[in-house]
């Protein structure tokens, strides 16, 4: 996989500087109007405040990053599962967004989350078991999704900026944080999105490093994960986020929580929460 990613990188490159980019980092910063430096110094600020406590947590719970994921669903286990609909009723009734819900359909997964617009204009989620604050929270993520392409006519879809797309539905997750929850419940949800978001962070920054200079990609690899407490295997850099999503898309969840947290809290409601 090494080679594939690195042509992969080549050509991508290529394309950008085809169209008078310096290179294709810079192209897909410039097309979410953002600056290199700006956005180092934002992740770099989200780190200061969450690394402490997520390399905390992975260095005593000894994780490896092949299980990152297990291990965050683990963090903050619910006595009991919840159903999704009726979560989703009452969050789309405080938020005025009944209208999406009946163009929604909803399938069980144990492996990736998403949401996906098909030709019907329905939109699907496919989502683990609501067993835990993080599939909580992934739930609500995926819904801002869901009104994102519910709220955009089908032929601009494409056109929608993947920033945006994902800024907005970390924003969702952390309103139905306020919204639905106890202060406890909120407080477990919160922590499980620092922590994930810190790798997300890490993984970005890393991405942005090794744009810039990608001669020895394992060393930049275990460079930045090393700081996250977890057991690295360095030559697994080529499946970080290339492997699913667009590269230059990761840092979007520290960006939108940044953003969420900046927002003064408003009127919060408890006792519907899981
Ligand atoms: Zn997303």
């Amino acid at each position: 996989m090494r080679p594939d990613v690195l042509a992969l990188m080549e050509r991508r490159d290529a394309a950008a500087v085809s169209l008078g980019y310096v290179g294709y980092a810079d192209g897909i910063l410039a097309a979410d109007g953002l600056q290199g430096d700006w956005l180092i110094g934002k992740l770099t600020d989200y780190l200061k405040i969450h690394l402490p406590a997520t390399a905390k947590w992975a260095h005593e719970e000894n994780i490896a990053m092949v299980d990152w994921f297990s291990r965050l669903h683990r963090m903050a286990m619910l006595m009991e599962p919840s159903a999704p609909m009726p979560l989703l009723e009452t969050f789309a009734c405080r938020m005025g967004l009944e209208p999406v819900l009946p163009r929604l359909s909803i399938s069980m997964t144990d492996h990736f989350c998403f949401a996906s617009q098909t030709d019907s204009r329905r939109i699907h989620l496919a989502i683990s078991p609501i067993d835990s604050m993080y599939s909580w929270c992934t739930l609500f993520h995926e819904f801002g999704h869901a009104c994102v392409y519910a709220s955009l006519p089908q032929n601009d879809l494409p056109w929608l900026s993947p920033l945006v797309d994902e800024v907005i539905a970390v924003l969702f997750a952390h309103t139905a944080l306020q919204l639905l929850c106890d202060d406890g419940l909120r407080s477990q949800g919160l922590s499980v999105l620092h922590t994930d978001y810190t790798r997300a962070c890490v993984s970005g920054l890393f991405k942005l490093d090794l744009w810039r200079n990608r001669t020895d990609p394992e060393r930049l690899y275990q460079n930045w994960y090393s700081q996250l407490g977890v057991q690295v295997e360095p030559e697994k850099w080529a499946l970080d986020s290339f492997r699913s999503i667009d590269c230059m898309t990761v840092f979007a969840y520290p960006l939108g929580q940044a953003l969420a947290e900046s927002i003064p809290a408003g009127k919060t409601a408890t006792g519907t929460g899981p």
